[in-house]
Formats: C-alpha cells, sequence, structure tokens
C-alpha cells in the first residue's frame, strides 16, 4: 500500500522504476510522439500489453513511448499543457493518501485546503471570497454543466415547483444564450439538463470570434417577445480556438437587464488571471454569477484541474444532499464541514491540492511569467509564420494560439471526397485545395513523428483572403520552448508542404 508509515518504502523503488522507464520511453520516442499511422501504434501497444513479460517498467516505457509529449515544443495542437514537475509530485501525494472529498472523515486537512484554494481564486477573480464558493472540477465540461445547472434550478422555479425536483418545464421555453465560437460542451449540458440542445441560441461573433453585443442584444429581445425564459448567457472567456474574449461587461448588462444568470466560461482564457499584463483582458468577469476555469491548460498542471466558482454561494442551494453516511446533520452541527452539496460527484480526489503546492512554490508572479512568456511565443511565432511566404497567418494572436495555413502550390488537387462538394465555382474550388493540403499536412506531420499541430476550422469565411476554413493551430503553453524551436518547427511545416506538393 503506497499510504501509512510503510507506503514511502514501498513505492520509492517503483518509482524509481517508474521514473527510469519515463526516461527510456522519452528517449525512444525522441521527439513530440512516436513515427507509425494508429495502426502500427495499436500493434505494438496490443502486442506490448499482452507481452509475458508485461509490468510496470515496460508498459511505463510503452506510455512514454507512445504518449504526444506537451513538454516537446513540435507538440502544440490543443490546450494540453506540460505539467509542472511540482504540481505531479503533489499529486503523486494526493494519489498515496486518496484522501475523497465527498466527506469530512476521508478528507480533513483535503477538505480545508480545497476551501482555502477556492477562496484565493475566487479573490482572483474578483468575487468577495466569503459570498463566493465553488468546488474542483474535471474540466470545463463539469464546470460548464454545473453552471447551468445551477442558472436553470433558479430560472425555472416557481412557488409550487422546482426543476431539481420536478423536472423541467418547456412550457417556459428555456433558453441559452451563447455565441457560435462557444464550446461545445454548452450545448451537451443543456442536453443533459433536459433543456435539449436547441435550447442553445446561437450568438453571432464578430471577425475575431468575439460575441457580438448587438446580436445578443436581440436575440434576448425577441426571445422576450416570444415569451421564452432567458436561463443564462454564456460569455467566453478565450475560445478553444482562437483565444477570442467575449465582451464580459456588456454581456452582463445584457443578462441582467433580462433577468439572466451570467455563466463565463473562462476554461482557457482564466490564465490571464495570473499575469498583470494580461489580466485585463477579462474585465467584467467579476460580474459574472458563475465561471469555470482550467487549470490543466493554461496553468500547467496534470489534468484534472478544473474549477468552478460562483459569486454567491446561496446558488448552490438545489445541489445541497444529506447522505446519512456522508454529512449527518448533528456532525455538521459539531463543526465537521462537508463539500458534498458543492459538487455532482461523490467520490473526489484532492485536486485542489497539487495547485495549492504550485501557487505557494512559484505564487502568482512566477505563474504570471510563464503566461506572458506563452503570449510572447505566440506573437514570435506569428511574426514567423509571417515571414514565410509558404505560409498565411489567420490573424494576430491575443492569447497563446496562432491560426495560419500553408498555401497549396500551383495545381494541387482538390481531392476524390472534396470533388462531390467542389461547385464549379473557381474559388470554391481554391477552398476545397487548401482545406484538403492542409489537413493532409497535419496526418503527414503527425504519421512521420514531426509535429503535432492543431487542425480547425474557421466558422465564416475571412473576407478578402483565398477561400477556405481548414487552418492549422498552434497552442503554445510551453514556456521553456524557445523562438529556434519554432522557427525549426515552421520550417519543419514548410519543408513537408513542398514534399506534400511534389508527390
Ligand atoms: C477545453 C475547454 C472546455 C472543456 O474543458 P475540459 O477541461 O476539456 O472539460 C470548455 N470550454 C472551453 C472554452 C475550453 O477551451
Amino acid at each position: 500500500m503506497a499510504g501509512g508509515v510503510a507506503g514511502p518504502a514501498a513505492l520509492r523503488p517503483l518509482l524509481e522504476t517508474v521514473l527510469t522507464a519515463l526516461a527510456a520511453g522519452a528517449e525512444r520516442r525522441g521527439g513530440p510522439l512516436a513515427a507509425g499511422d494508429p495502426k502500427a501504434l495499436a500493434a505494438e501497444v496490443g502486442h506490448a500489453v499482452h507481452a509475458p513479460q508485461a509490468s510496470l517498467a515496460t508498459l511505463t516505457e510503452l506510455l512514454a513511448h507512445g504518449a504526444a509529449d506537451p513538454a516537446d515544443p513540435a507538440c502544440a495542437a490543443h490546450l494540453h499543457c506540460p505539467p509542472l514537475a511540482v504540481a505531479v509530485a503533489a499529486d503523486l501525494a494526493a494519489g498515496a493518501l486518496n484522501s475523497s472529498l465527498d466527506s469530512w472523515d476521508q478528507a480533513p486537512a483535503a477538505t480545508v485546503l480545497e476551501t482555502e484554494l477556492l477562496a484565493e481564486l475566487a479573490a482572483l477573480v474578483g468575487y468577495q471570497p466569503q459570498q463566493a464558493a465553488g468546488v474542483l472540477t474535471s474540466g470545463g465540461t463539469e464546470s460548464n454543466l454545473l453552471g447551468l445547472l445551477l442558472a436553470r434550478d433558479r430560472a425555472l422555479r416557481t412557488p409550487h415547483s422546482r426543476p431539481e425536483l420536478d423536472g423541467v418545464d418547456l412550457a417556459r421555453r428555456p433558453r441559452i444564450y451563447a455565441s457560435r465560437a462557444a464550446h461545445f460542451s454548452v450545448q451537451r449540458a443543456a442536453a443533459l439538463l433536459g433543456l435539449g440542445e436547441r435550447a442553445v441560441v446561437p450568438v453571432a461573433v464578430d471577425a475575431d470570434q468575439r460575441l457580438d453585443p448587438a446580436a445578443l442584444a436581440a436575440a434576448l429581445a425577441a426571445g422576450e417577445r416570444d415569451g421564452e425564459t432567458p436561463v443564462a448567457v454564456v460569455a467566453t472567456a478565450g475560445t478553444t480556438d482562437t483565444g477570442a474574449v467575449d465582451p464580459l461587461r456588456r454581456c452582463a448588462q445584457l443578462a441582467a437587464a433580462h433577468g439572466s444568470w451570467l455563466h463565463v466560461d473562462a476554461a482557457y482564457g482564466g490564465g490571464a488571471l495570473l499575469s498583470d499584463r494580461l489580466a485585463p483582458l477579462l474585465d467584467g468577469l467579476a460580474l459574472a454569477d458563475s465561471v469555470a476555469l482550467d487549470w490543466h491548460k493554461f496553468g500547467w498542471q496534470p489534468v484534472a484541474a478544473g474549477v468552478f466558482l460562483v459569486r454567491e454561494a446561496e446558488s448552490y442551494a438545489s445541489l445541497a444532499r444529506r447522505a446519512a453516511y456522508l454529512n449527518p446533520l448533528d456532525d455538521e452541527q459539531a463543526g465537521y464541514p462537508s463539500l458534498l452539496g458543492r459538487s455532482l460527484r461523490t467520490t473526489r480526489r484532492a485536486d485542489a491540492f497539487k495547485l495549492l503546492v504550485t501557487l505557494r512554490t512559484l505564487g502568482r508572479a512566477g505563474l504570471g511569467a510563464l503566461v506572458d512568456r506563452c503570449r510572447e511565443l505566440a506573437l514570435a511565432a506569428a511574426e514567423l509564420v509571417r515571414a514565410r511566404p509558404e505560409l498565411e497567418l489567420h490573424r494576430e494572436p491575443l492569447l497563446t494560439t496562432v491560426l495560419f495555413r500553408a498555401r497549396p502550390p500551383a495545381g494541387a488537387p482538390a481531392g476524390r471526397l472534396d470533388a462531390d462538394r467542389a461547385g464549379p465555382d473557381r474559388c470554391e474550388t481554391d477552398g476545397l485545395v487548401s482545406d484538403r493540403f492542409n489537413a493532409e499536412l497535419r496526418r503527414r506531420l503527425l504519421a512521420e513523428g514531426r509535429a503535432v499541430l492543431g487542425r480547425t476550422e474557421l466558422p465564416a469565411p475571412v473576407p478578402g483572403v483565398t477561400p477556405g476554413s481548414v487552418r492549422l493551430k498552434l497552442t503554445l503553453l510551453n514556456p521553456h520552448t524557445t523562438e529556434a524551436d519554432l522557427a525549426r518547427l515552421l520550417d519543419t511545416v514548410v519543408a513537408t508542404a513542398r514534399e506534400l506538393g511534389r508527390a
């Protein structure tokens, strides 16, 4: 067992095994990911898993060899950060002790630590820590669900009926307003909450993918005219694809004017709160009724380190639960606190611990320096893209994502699948050629183990540029990456694009 006085002695040699295997696996990989296609990897893993000598050592080496490692500068596709060593070490302690936050008697110190951390994060967001409340979550998906659950329970309750008890009265025509660039988990949450995905009203965005406040005002006014119930406005602080930040203050005003909850999804942009330079981008965040933050994205924590916060602890009323075996009333009256009513989950690991240790080790300033460095790298990457005629930059980065594409060489084919979609329109064909070329380019980089780039599609055509919506994406979250690494990475992209063009 890992716990108890004897636990560490049992763990130590195993840790040595794990660390040795991690190093060997990374060395064998020799890059951001192992070369080969999914079939080749599946065969290798299948073989190793069933080998008679399969063990902690061989399987850990396999896991490392077959990983896409965000600590490599050429692994920059997603909001997938390299975790800090100190955070991983702290997480080991949380794992060894196996505290569970659903009752005080499974996690005495961890219960207090989580509460302390949440008060600190509430202050960071601009809430009054004494009034706010929250919980650690599995991530933005769970935080968005929790925010919309509490919003639903507030918006749809009547003197005679409560949605958490009686279900949703769809005659009230509940609606959630979110921009077209908002995360898909908003629709998922609407489905889970019994509102249906179609309850989410898509609000137009501007050329920078920011929610258009005039469109939100019009949508809310139309809903009011039609007798709909505004459950929540969801604003995004840092969209997944481009890092766009919605106009939070304006969203808060409009939500308030219509009696609606405002939930801000800051799963990505929340990291900006750590930097004096970038925090002003999130102006108005404190006006939100609830906020989602994800420290396993722009916060260098191992998964999972999601945080959900509400401005007023009373908003949690509909989630309160009394379970005789976890939080009996007399225990609570005797001074034993319970976090059971804060979470959708019951058993819950001490994810707050690694984050608290990180904050104490680096401080907000230390983390802010990492945030600023990643943003600097994004600006440098944009410059490097601009300097390469084979590449085309989408837009100047706001946070740490850089969208661009490779220009296909003249005469590249539109491809079999796309030929069906291509109309007689020359422009459309050019767009399909570009889309297909960039999609293939990214797959080739993956298959050859050279780079892990993101790929996305712009929701609307950009005026004044060649059509085609597929873009490659760098999500720069590794503060140890250098400008030289970025130049090398973009040279690799250009060289691979040339090879692909010749093929
Ligand atoms: C990543 C992301 C989510 C989902 O968060 P998970 O931690 O993956 O559950 C939600 N919203 C935004 C804006 C995101 O970038």
